[in-house]
């Protein structure tokens, strides 16, 4: 008989901290979240610096928990990414996408919509034909989409990424590099990336006109990207001045706060109706 006395309990309780219980708690609940409808998208624009239109929006999601009310995607995607969950939780945004895409043609809004891309989507090839297989279903134009990749979904394995990468670019779909820039990539391995944009990370934009360096990176950006042919994207945009900043030097598109935040639905279809844009 294995004897559990008092002090076994003792050292086990202290070394359980909270965090890793949530965590547990979390992993468990997420696979009924996605089932049950718990998650929902938030919109946030991407304002067209040279047409001054809004013509694309990001969609960001967000866990609204029973108990625990909304859950940031930075908490629960590292979850999903390491407990096989990123499938159903990609293809659920690109679905509810799908329909938001055409709630907003019923209403006569053009909308283009970004989702972001894991690298655990990009390592599998039957998730990359779903993607054009579903919107080719839904009679969604593949134009209409933007996959948000980071760098560093690439650099694991780059050859098996730019495989599928060119698959999706070749159907049409729009491919850009989220977080430009934080990332370990290399130069040499960007060059070989089938993409048609760049988005600057916001830790390089919030502060531009308070930071030299900053400014010399993103300027710097900006020539090398539209020398490749590429797009960029700038988020993080916090102020009007820096708005100005970017659209004087071609920025060609610009997210941040200082439009708008994220926001659901309704309250994004209302903002977008009020907006001067
Ligand atoms: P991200 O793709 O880089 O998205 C931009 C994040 O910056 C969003 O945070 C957005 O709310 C925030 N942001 C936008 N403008 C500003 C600004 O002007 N200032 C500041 N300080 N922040 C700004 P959010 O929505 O919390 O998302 C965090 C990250 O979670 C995203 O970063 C993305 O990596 C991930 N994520 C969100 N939704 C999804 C999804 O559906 N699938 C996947 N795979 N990842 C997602
Ligand atoms: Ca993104
Ligand atoms: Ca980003
Ligand atoms: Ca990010």
């Amino acid at each position: 008989h294995a004897k559990i006395n008092k002090r076994d309990y003792q050292i086990y309780d202290a070394n359980i901290d909270k965090n890793s219980i949530e965590r547990f708690q979390l992993i468990n609940e997420l696979k009924e979240a996605i089932e049950q409808n718990q998650l929902v998208l938030y919109y946030q624009p991407k304002l067209n610096l040279v047409q001054q239109k809004i013509t694309h929006v990001e969609a960001l999601v967000r866990w609204i928990h029973p108990k625990r009310g909304i859950i940031p995607p930075d908490t629960f995607i590292p979850i999903a990414e390491k407990t096989m969950q990123m499938d159903a939780l990609t293809r659920w945004v690109i679905s509810e996408a799908i329909t938001q895409y055409h709630r907003w043609q019923a209403k006569g809004v053009n909308m283009c919509i970004a989702v972001n891309i894991s690298a655990e989507n990009l390592k599998d090839e039957q998730f990359c034909h779903w993607v054009i297989d579903t919107l080719a279903h839904h009679s969604v134009p593949v134009s209409a989409f933007t996959l948000e990749i980071t760098e560093d979904a690439v650099v694991s394995d780059p050859k098996l990424a730019v495989k599928q990468l060119t698959l999706l670019r070749n159907n049409g779909l729009t491919l850009s590099i989220d977080d430009y820039g934080t990332g370990y990539s290399s130069l040499a391995q960007l060059k070989q990336l089938p993409v048609d944009e760049l988005k600057i990370d916001k830790s390089f934009v919030q502060k531009l006109l308070h930071t030299e360096t900053d400014q010399i990176i993103v300027q710097s950006t900006l020539q090398l990207a539209h020398n490749l042919g590429l797009k960029v994207v700038a988020e993080g945009i916090e102020d009007k001045e820096t708005l100005q900043w970017l659209t004087e030097r071609h920025c060609e598109m610009g997210q941040g706060f200082y439009l708008s935040r994220p926001l659901p639905e309704l309250q994004f279809n209302d903002w977008l109706s009020q907006s001067e844009f």
